[in-house]
């Protein structure tokens, strides 16, 4: 591959308009949007809006001009055509862990006499968190975490197990679950499967109907663009409904917020999963940010990624001098989302050395030096460069300088 091939590859590049939609700073490679989203013009705009008319000049009305109490299910569904939902099955609302916890005891809740969550060790942090500690909170129905390796989960699917928790791609090293099978699998058992869609929400194609998922979270700040802290969404299945109670009910929730009836009665639907108010700032820029990809087939985002993230790979693989990194993602391209990842045992002080140099990437502890292709905003020549400026940063080992591995408190 020589520059003119990478050129080339732009040229053909039936989204290299979507950049232009995007508020980058021009001498920067952003190869970070798996952990936060650039900022896409329209949400940009849509902040301004809401700042400076809906709530400086509209104050409480908006509510009803603007439909803020609307958001959060007219933001599910927007997301619903990027995770194969039909309608009335997704609802924006809180944080991925906050809905992890609110699905979690909601599907114990319907599987009578079974009480273990299945999961792997690999899995988010967070996510084991928050199963870690439910059992403390349900004292009703006891349940139970079971954590195994990551290969070991279909040998662990068997009648004992109440919820299957698992990543769909994973933060570390973008391998990916096969979604369809292992849901079959669990539900031969009848297990009720619980995906985490944080990192393949915007960036792979995903079916929920078509394989038969039960419940699902996602974030909206990653390859959503929604912004820092944007809210996440749910996904609960059409079957579900009729037999859901989730824990956190909020007045949002209820059949009839603004009665004020001292009894909780759940709204209906996904509705049920609301808690509290809505954040409408955050909302907002995340609903705006989705019209980003209105026009676009999410399997041309998914071929432009694994083309981006081939050509790195490539490019890396054929340089001695990359030696030093060890490749940590899967070689089959069909199995991975839309990241790579490396390890070094500098893997900190390279990352800092290349945001230096105005290529942002990320480290995640211990070793691992991880890149994200954003496929909307990166292009094959950006690719190109953060190799060139990777390769000067390992030949010059100036990634030993003493200021490139002082650990700030986000890494
Ligand atoms: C980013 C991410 C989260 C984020 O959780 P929040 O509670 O919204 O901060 C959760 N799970 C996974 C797998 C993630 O990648």
């Amino acid at each position: 591959v020589n520059l003119q091939d990478v050129i080339e590859l732009d040229k053909r590049d039936s989204l290299a308009g979507k950049k232009d939609e995007f508020e980058l700073p021009p001498e920067l490679i952003y190869l970070d949007g798996n952990s936060l989203g650039a900022l896409p013009k329209t949400a940009k705009t849509r902040a301004r809006e809401v700042v400076e008319q809906q709530w400086g000049q509209g104050l409480i009305r908006s509510w009803n001009d603007y439909q803020w109490i609307d958001m959060p299910v007219q933001v599910g569904e927007k997301i619903a055509r990027l995770i194969g939902a039909a309608i009335g099955q997704t609802i924006c609302c809180d944080s991925v862990s906050v809905n992890l916890f609110k699905l979690l005891a909601c599907a114990l809740h319907s599987q009578q006499g079974r009480s273990l969550i299945l999961t792997d060790s690999d899995n988010f942090p967070a996510d084991l968190y928050i199963a870690q500690n439910l059992s403390k909170f349900q004292a009703a129905r006891p349940c139970q975490l079971r954590t195994v390796a990551r290969q070991d989960i279909e040998a662990e699917l068997d009648d004992s197990v109440a919820v299957l928790m698992l990543t769909h791609v994973n933060y570390k090293s973008g391998l990916m679950y096969d979604m369809a099978n292992i849901t079959a699998l669990a539900h031969q058992h009848g297990i009720l499967v619980i995906w985490d869609l944080s990192h393949s929400t915007g960036a792979v194609p995903l079916a929920l109907d078509d394989w038969q998922v039960d419940f699902a979270v996602g974030c909206g700040y990653k390859y959503l663009n929604g912004g820092p802290g944007a809210p996440a969404f749910i996904f609960a299945a059409h079957r579900h409904h009729g037999n859901m109670e989730q824990p956190l009910q909020g007045w949002m929730g209820h059949k009839s917020p603004f009665s004020f009836s001292p009894l909780y009665e759940s709204g209906s639907g996904m509705l049920q999963f609301l808690s509290g108010t809505p954040p409408v700032l955050s909302m907002s820029t995340l609903d705006a940010a989705l019209d980003v990809f209105a026009d676009v087939q999410i399997q041309n985002l998914r071929q432009k990624s694994l083309a981006l993230s081939s050509l790195f790979l490539e490019l890396v693989v054929a340089d001695e001098v990359f030696s030093e990194l060890q490749y940590q993602s899967p070689e089959n391209p069909a199995r991975r989302g839309s990241q790579l990842a490396f390890s070094h045992p500098h893997a900190f002080a390279i990352c800092q050395a290349l945001i230096a140099r105005h290529v942002i990437v990320d480290y995640r502890a211990p070793d691992i030096l991880r890149i994200g292709f954003a496929p909307l905003y990166i292009s094959f020549q950006d690719v190109w460069n953060s190799v060139k400026h990777l390769r000067q940063v390992i030949v010059a080992k100036s990634y030993l300088q003493e200021e490139y591995s002082v650990m700030n408190k986000v890494t």
